[in-house]
């Protein structure tokens, strides 16, 4: 069951039921969940959790959906990676790395998704779409298939290749559109209204959607032994994220699974080529000014970021920063955790490390703090990024000689 009351204005409270709503008719501001936590203290303890299922929804009591037929393709409980190699390259102590690279579509979005079809399908939608800068669209494709929905998926005609096949290998109907995720995203708030029987996950049931967030805040706390860490950096697109990242640590709290108060800090991350969220950080302001995307991020590239006024208030309330990041850096970023860690992430990955390691060479992460790095992406969909770079280390005959004489190139004798 779940405990969701309703629906509330994040600008002026006003009240809404738990419906296909986003946006408030008085103000215009987004709408958000609302939980009765009395009766989630009642309900849950870490035991319950601990008994649950190895997904998202051993959280089920605090998401907006009913737990009990969850469109689940396994969504969630990915590994957390205690990542000294890279901590010791950057001089930090403790830092762990949430690997987000294994969930079933390869990102973090299963998790959203996963939340949002199945509020969906108790409210009744037949029709799974999305807006999507493309690991959203994997995602959509993939849950939509398993929920024996049908789907429209609109993206920007140019993302990644790996990203297309993997949307449109689901067999649901994908449209391309020429122009950026700016352009996709306003056809499909207009698209929204057009086809009210249709769940846009990322519009009208975009306050469910994005409460699937809250899990990874909910995981990291869990393994880390139902304690906080210090320090998170998480990539920003819409802010979404960001934002649940911040509200999930206070709910575990709110509900009584934490011992202590959490203070963690919560910092962003974005490419320099799409950075509004971060340029209005460091202007000392919360108007975040649309930009033109230009980055090989594109998985983060919003250019008019939905949440990026609150992500910048989360970041600074909590006492985090939000830096941006050259493409450059990006990919360096990605070897660096792979040399490192043996593990592979996309490009948004790549702006976590690459502001990580900023960070930690500006000593605004610092080595007495236990730090979360948020990998969100699986590298196999961006290839591009670093294809060029990265090739066999030597191409011979099949012969001994042939190895002997590479070998000694390679080792030196
Ligand atoms: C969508 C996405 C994000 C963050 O998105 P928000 O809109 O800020 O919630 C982070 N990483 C990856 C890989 C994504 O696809
Ligand atoms: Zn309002």
């Amino acid at each position: 069951m779940s405990f969701v009351e309703g629906l509330r204005c994040r600008e002026c409270a006003r009240a809404y039921p738990a419906e296909a709503l986003h946006v408030c008719d008085f103000c215009f501001g987004p709408l958000e969940a609302v939980y009765d936590y009395e009766r989630i203290a009642a309900s849950v303890t870490r035991e319950s959790i601990a008994a649950g299922p190895h997904t998202i929804w051993r959280y089920a009591a605090l998401l907006p959906a009913d737990g009990r037929a969850p469109v689940d393709l396994g969504a969630g409980f990915t590994p957390l990676v205690r990542a000294d190699r890279l901590a010791a390259e950057l001089g930090l102590g403790e830092l762990w790395i949430k690997n987000d690279t294994v969930n079933p579509t390869g990102s973090f979005k299963d998790r959203v998704v996963s939340v949002a079809l199945t509020k969906a399908q108790e409210l009744g939608f037949k029709v799974a779409a999305c807006a999507s800068t493309g690991n959203l669209a994997n995602a959509v494709g993939a849950h939509a298939a398993h929920a024996g929905m049908k789907s429209f998926v609109f993206i920007p005609h140019d993302l990644e290749a790996g990203k297309v096949v993997m949307t449109a290998i689901y067999g649901g109907n994908v449209i391309a559109v020429n122009g950026n995720y700016d352009d996709v995203n306003r056809l499909c708030a207009e698209l929204a209204s057009e086809q009210p029987t249709w769940a846009f996950v990322n519009v009208n049931v975009r306050p469910y959607y994005a409460e699937g967030s809250k899990t990874l805040a909910f995981e990291v706390a869990e393994q880390l032994g139902w304690q906080t860490p210090d320090h998170v950096i998480v990539p920003i697109a819409s802010g979404s994220q960001l934002t649940k990242v911040h509200k999930g640590f206070q709910e575990l709290h709110k509900v009584g699974l934490l011992d202590d108060e959490p203070h963690v800090r919560i910092s962003g991350a974005q490419a320099i080529g799409c950075s509004p969220v971060a340029t209005a950080f460091k202007e000392g302001t919360d108007v975040v000014r649309p930009v033109k995307p230009d980055t090989i991020a594109k998985s983060l590239a919003i250019g008019n970021p939905a949440d990026g006024p609150y992500a910048v208030e989360a970041a600074r309330q909590t006492g985090g920063v939000i830096e941006a990041v050259s493409d450059g850096e990006v990919v360096e970023g990605i070897k660096l955790l792979a040399r490192t860690e043996g593990i592979f992430a996309e490009t948004a990955g790549g702006v976590t490390i690459a502001t990580l390691v900023r960070l930690a060479n500006a000593g605004i992460v610092h080595r007495d703090e236990r730090v979360v790095a948020m990998i969100t992406g699986h590298g196999l969909k961006t290839i591009e990024a670093v294809a060029p770079t990265s090739k066999p280390t030597a191409t011979i005959a099949p012969t001994l000689d042939a190895f002997a004489e590479v070998l000694f190139q390679i080792e030196g004798n």
